[in-house]
């Protein structure tokens, strides 16, 4: 009887072995990439703290992304591909990025390698667009050279733009860390996605913030429970021609010839707008200029 009965359970446990050994067999790989920046990081309430080569800076957003990559990869996560988002590449090190994640350095517009094909994608340090209230820092790319950006009318900044770009290729966003103001606006076009709000902001400048760890704790935490949604968040899409329009700051007044190449209409001075017949298309043409 003894003997008989592990005979035949010999076969579904070979099949066992080989499939935990084969995680990925016929499966692709679930792969996070992560946008970082620095103005969404806890501690993180003034303009000079901003600057990439800080160290407090570096230490504060690597504790993040750390965080966040220990819980994606508790969540399921077989790969997370951090990109280094905030002004010019220049704040995460290779010395002390999570070991189980790859880190990409340098200029990655207009398409921000989504046609890599990644599971899901997730926001670290993020700040909310510009003209948001009670929000730290709130801008849309570029704090001194952009006063509003709209997508076929409507202000959006980094959050709404990465998130419809990722959707052009079926890619959702499953996660975002960054003050108040950024949750709730990943919120009002993701709501189902997981958010870590680790400081509230009371003004531009002033704010009231977790401590490091406390960030990180809830980081760690929240984006355990966000890869865990990978496959039942929907991607975020903006479908149809798109109309950008960037209104640029008094001091980044429109250049001689501006109009000139195809899709790009001077609406005035400092105001341009870039037509496309998707948002590929226009986001393209506005970033290769
Ligand atoms: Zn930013």
């Amino acid at each position: 009887m003894m003997r008989h009965s592990s005979r035949i359970d010999a076969i579904p446990l070979v099949l066992l072995i080989f499939s935990a050994a084969l995680p990925c067999a016929g499966q692709p790989k679930k792969s996070v990439f992560v946008v970082t920046d620095g103005e969404g990081v806890a501690g993180i309430c003034r303009q000079e703290q901003t600057e990439p080569t800080d160290t407090e800076l570096r230490q504060l957003l690597t504790g993040e992304v750390n965080a966040a990559v220990d819980g994606f990869l508790a969540g399921g996560a077989d790969e997370v591909v951090v990109w280094d988002g905030h002004d010019g590449s220049r704040t995460l090190s290779a010395t002390t990025i999570h070991d189980r994640a790859k880190l990409i350095v340098g200029d990655i517009y207009p398409l921000m390698t989504f046609d890599r094909g990644y599971a899901a994608i997730a926001f670290v340090g993020q700040h909310s667009k510009a003209g948001t209230s009670a929000a730290i820092m709130a801008h849309s790319y570029n704090s001194l050279g952009i006063q509003n950006m709209l997508l076929n009318g409507k202000p959006v900044g980094e959050i709404e733009v990465t998130a419809a770009l990722a959707g052009s290729f079926g890619i959702p966003v499953i996660f975002l860390s960054g003050d108040q103001a950024a949750a709730r606006e990943l919120h009002d076009i993701v709501p189902d996605a997981v958010t870590a709000e680790v400081k509230e902001g009371l003004a531009r400048y002033s704010c009231i913030t977790l401590s490091a760890a406390a960030a990180r704790d809830l980081i760690r935490e929240r984006a355990a429970a966000a890869a865990r949604k990978i496959g039942s968040i929907r991607p975020y899409r903006v479908n149809g021609p798109v109309t950008l329009q960037i209104e640029y700051t008094t001091r980044n007044s429109l250049p001689f010839g501006a109009g000139a190449d195809p899709g790009r209409e001077v609406v005035d001075d400092r105001t341009i707008r870039i037509h496309g017949k998707d948002l590929v298309e226009a986001w393209t043409r506005y970033r290769d200029r």
